[in-house]
């Protein structure tokens, strides 16, 4: 032992016995997340009463898999948590002739399951299954993954890549939001204190739009490092509208606004087809601002970037000619 430095000889059994003593007074020591109130209303109204009392100390809880681990590392100390699992009328998934609803208790799983979902938005499916591991797709709600915006998450950049809607109530009223302008940056959205999510729609798509989506994780079900959504609407060869996000750059889902005017307006079929990917691709990469984390250097996530959309692209473009792309 060095000199200088004392042995704890703290009893374990002691210091349990001290933590319980302080708990009895208040103080919380033993329990990973601070103290909350929790509701567990059965009506919405009931639900957006709480959320207004509440104010700022509010806090939704849909499937708990991402707050959960925010509220046990103490990421988010919310006063109030209200549980809406039991609140009517949340759970709805219906496909009408311009759009899908999707109720804000609406697990990813369901678009894996749905034939409406795999027929009418089939890149909502395609893209699922990149949804971490099947348990949490069993609990984790599209609508909460919205919300939370993590900037390596499916479902906000498929919302933002269709062009989706977000549908909002709170005690005072109805209010809804473009994706573009709900999803404000990373791991925030446009919420004010009160107010949460009740549904989130998509518009289907026009006649003659394909779609591709593509990404890369380390391991099957983490998080993306990188990966590209994907959309082209062709008639008679000429694309004649385009859509790409880029996800994992470390902010939200990134619009690649440049690439998408390289492809508009341009033939998809043959050579010509192939230089249009290729200048929509070298676009992207120039376009993307990467962040640098423990998962990857900026460099090579911008280099992954033009892979998954080259990917995304490729299976679009294909998809929309028929599978004919010579
Ligand atoms: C091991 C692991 C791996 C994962 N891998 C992936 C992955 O690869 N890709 C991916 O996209 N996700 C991944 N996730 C996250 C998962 O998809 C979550 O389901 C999702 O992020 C949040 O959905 P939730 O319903 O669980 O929301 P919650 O955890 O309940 O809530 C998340 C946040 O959104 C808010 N919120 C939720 N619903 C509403 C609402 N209706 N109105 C207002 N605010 C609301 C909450 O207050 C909270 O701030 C992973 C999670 C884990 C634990």
């Amino acid at each position: 032992m060095a000199a200088g430095r004392s042995i704890d000889k703290t009893d374990p059994l002691d210091l349990l016995d001290r933590q319980d003593r302080q708990d009895r007074q208040g103080i919380e020591t033993l329990v990973k997340p601070a103290q909350f109130d929790y509701y567990a209303p059965r009506t919405l109204e009931d639900a957006l009463r709480i959320l207004a009392e509440a104010g700022s100390e509010g806090r939704v809880l849909a499937g708990g898999q991402s707050l959960g681990p925010m509220l046990n590392f103490r990421l988010a100390k919310p006063a109030v948590i209200v549980d809406i699992n039991r609140v009517e009328g949340l759970g709805i998934l219906e496909a009408g002739p311009s759009h899908l609803k999707v109720g804000a208790l609406v697990r990813h799983a369901a678009f894996l399951r749905s034939t409406q979902v795999r027929e009418g938005w089939p890149i909502l499916a395609e893209a699922t299954r990149h949804v971490a591991h099947m348990a949490i797709r069993n609990r984790g709600t599209v609508c909460g993954s919205i919300c939370h915006n993590d900037p390596a998450a499916e479902q906000p950049s498929l919302l933002f890549t269709l062009g989706g809607i977000v549908e909002i109530a709170s005690a005072k009223g109805r209010r809804e939001l473009p994706a573009q302008d709900f999803l404000t940056g990373m791991m925030s959205n446009a919420l004010e204190p009160g107010e949460m999510v009740v549904a989130v729609r998509y518009p289907r798509p026009v006649p003659g739009t394909s779609v591709g989506f593509d990404e890369f994780a380390r391991r099957l079900g983490d998080f993306a490092i990188a990966g590209a959504a994907a959309t082209l609407t062709v008639s008679d060869g000429r694309c004649s509208a385009a859509r790409l996000t880029i996800i994992g750059m470390g902010r939200g889902p990134f619009r690649a606004e440049a690439a998408e005017a390289a492809l508009v307006g341009s033939r998809l079929g043959g050579s010509d087809g192939e230089a249009t990917i290729a200048e929509a691709v070298a676009r992207t990469v120039s376009a993307v601002e990467p962040a640098e984390d423990v998962h990857a250097s900026a460099g090579y996530r911008r280099h992954l970037a033009g892979v998954m959309a080259e990917r995304a692209l490729g299976s679009a473009r294909s998809r929309a000619m028929g599978g004919r792309i010579g």
